[in-house]
């Protein structure tokens, strides 16, 4: 590959990776058309001193370059995030079914719990030792306030529980 009037593809070849925004000596960079016979017409980017005086050591990049350079950022970029995105749906979707095992469990504990209340409240009403049992039942509906404190106590105590499940 020759060189000519504009700079030769070697040297300065693939030092800045994607669009140059400025040469590396701070100057601003410029577009311009290479006139070489293998090149023709293709363009480059250049600092407009850099073309006229090609001994200074200048920023050259050809723009189809760039442009690869942009598309295989882009590309990676992309990959990067498809691994992403497949990582996060994979990390939600084991998060979900330990949630969702967890809350399947702690129904389950909440039914036997609840369960094994009421049986205990059904004896406790059944209870001939009680003061009031036989009382409240052929009196009265509303329960005596010693079983009311037992179905406070227990409703207190499933509330309690259940908060303690749900906030770990
Ligand atoms: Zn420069």
């Amino acid at each position: 590959m020759s060189s000519s009037s504009s700079s030769p593809r070697s040297h300065t070849h693939r030092t800045t990776v994607g669009i140059p925004s400025r040469c590396w000596c701070g100057s601003k960079l410029t577009t311009f058309g290479a006139q070489t016979k293998e090149n023709l017409y293709c363009r480059f980017y250049r600092y407009e001193v850099g073309v006229k005086r090609q001994s200074e050591h200048h920023l050259f990049k050809w723009i189809d370059e760039t442009i690869i350079d942009e598309i295989r950022v882009v590309d990676s970029k992309h990959c990067q995030l498809q691994e992403d995105v497949q990582s996060f749906k994979s990390t939600t979707k084991q998060c979900l079914q330990e949630h969702g095992k967890y809350i399947d469990e702690s129904l389950l504990e909440l039914k036997r719990i609840i369960h094994d209340q009421k049986m205990l409240l059904f004896e406790l009403r059944r209870d001939p030792t009680l003061p009031d049992a036989s009382l409240e039942s052929s009196v009265t509906k509303s329960p005596s306030p010693l079983i009311n404190i037992s179905a406070s106590d227990i409703a207190l105590g499933t509330m309690a529980w259940l908060y303690a499940k749900l906030s770990t």
